[in-house]
């Protein structure tokens, strides 16, 4: 029996945190500018390669905000996004009175399917008469979209790609690291992604003259006089150097930190192969490089699993997921989509057992608040949604852990 909750995604410091943030202190830099954001942007443009320029900035909502603003989105444009998301890939084409358009996935990489994407920009130019101002793929648990085919599409209509990469620091499509591909790539160093910074997101910009657009617009866009001038409204994005040095630290570790997430991938991948009716999601082939930031499993409908009869039984006390202490009244017991009762009767099983697990995130356009919300779907990721879980992985998570976890698993199919 193992005594310690194993938790999805934690936080895990390298040790060299508290160097460069007592340096912050120590010279009086406690402020969203210093050595430690020139620092922590240096280190990210070394990591991600291709000549590309980095802007540290208060979350990677902010820089997907930011992307889209400097691709010009504005009100009454539309913006392509991957249905099969968390909702900071979309919630800021609405804060700058934009539509999210909700392209479906594809089942190989669960990401944006191409194909989809084209027959929605036809669509959108038929029916608006315009076309929409960006695309948004997602790598969706760092797993690599399939980004030369999306660009293709992309170029063939004038549309500049804006890369999730929130979730997928360091993986790579063809050698080549995400966020690297379109005009801009989003990262985040949220407490549960690959680094972490506490809070905070970086945006990937193409060249020095897009990184000083993004961060004038990240510095309230003050213009350039002796008295505050302001010509365009901005936001205050910019990262601080206290977060910025936990960020310098962790950039210590990340290397180490992606070879255990593969690693823990690899262990999943031994220990499930003789169990039916559990699928792990794997890199579709050698072009994929996923950093495999959560490890997820699909459910076969017809697996049977123990207490099924007692999924949503009961309600949920408070929201999933880095929102603790944030409770929303009204929560009821099911929704018009949810996941199968197997899916939540294991989840029930590896919760009593200690263990953390999530269903995969419910597609954008299932959600309430984007009902309004033109969507071109298939059919993929609301079966993905139905059927599939996020198992623990990343640093915090041992193999002995995992060897646990699966034998859970297999203890709780009826
Ligand atoms: C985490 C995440 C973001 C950005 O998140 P912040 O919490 O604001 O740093 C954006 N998109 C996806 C898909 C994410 O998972």
């Amino acid at each position: 029996m193992n005594n310690k909750r194993i938790y999805l995604c934690l936080a895990h410091m390298s040790g060299r945190e508290m160097d460069f943030v007592q340096e912050a202190f120590d010279t009086n830099w406690v402020v969203p500018l210093g050595p430690n954001v020139n620092g922590f942007e240096a280190d990210l443009e070394a990591f991600v390669g291709e000549g590309k320029k980095v802007v540290a900035l208060s979350a990677g909502t902010a820089a997907v905000h930011l992307a889209l603003l400097a691709c010009g989105v504005g009100p009454g444009d539309e913006v392509l996004v991957q249905s099969f998301t968390f909702c900071a890939s979309s919630h800021p084409v609405t804060y700058l009175g934009a539509t999210p358009v909700f392209v479906d996935s594809e089942p190989e990489t669960w990401n944006m399917d191409p194909d989809l994407l084209e027959t929605a920009i036809r669509d959108r130019i038929a029916k608006t008469g315009r076309a929409p101002k960006a695309i948004v793929p997602v790598a969706l648990y760092g797993m690599p979209y399939r980004i030369d085919r999306i660009l293709s599409v992309a170029d063939r209509y004038g549309i500049p790609v804006v890369e999730d990469a929130a979730e997928g620091l360091g993986s790579r499509f063809d050698g080549q690291v995400l966020g690297t591909f379109g005009r801009y790539g989003v990262l985040s160093f949220n407490g549960n992604k690959m680094i972490t910074t506490s809070g905070g997101g970086a945006l990937i910009c193409p060249d020095a003259a897009a990184k000083q657009e993004i961060m004038f617009y990240a510095t309230q866009a003050r213009e350039a006089y002796p008295y505050y001038q302001h010509e365009r409204i901005g936001y205050n994005y910019r990262m601080s150097n206290i977060c910025a040095g936990i960020g310098r630290g962790q950039m210590t570790v990340l290397d180490d930190h992606i070879a255990h997430h593969k690693k823990l991938q690899a262990l999943y991948s031994a220990l499930l192969a003789g169990v039916p009716g559990v699928t792990l999601h794997e890199n579709p082939s050698p072009r994929y490089d996923s950093n495999f930031w959560l490890c997820t499993v699909t459910l076969s409908p017809e697996l049977r699993v123990k207490g099924e009869d007692k999924a949503y039984a009961a309600a949920v006390q408070g929201a999933v997921g880095g929102a603790a202490g944030v409770t929303h009244a009204g929560g009821g017991v099911h929704t018009a989509h949810e996941p199968n009762r197997n899916v939540e009767a294991l989840r029930m099983a590896l919760d009593a057992a200690g263990i953390e697990s999530r269903p995969l995130w419910k597609p954008m356009h299932l959600q309430p608040v984007y009902a309004a919300a033109p969507a071109y779907v298939n059919g993929v990721s609301e079966a993905l949604f139905r059927t599939g879980l996020c198992l623990p992985s990343g640093p915090c998570v041992s193999e002995d852990d995992v060897r646990y976890i699966v034998q859970t698993i297999k203890d709780a199919i009826a």
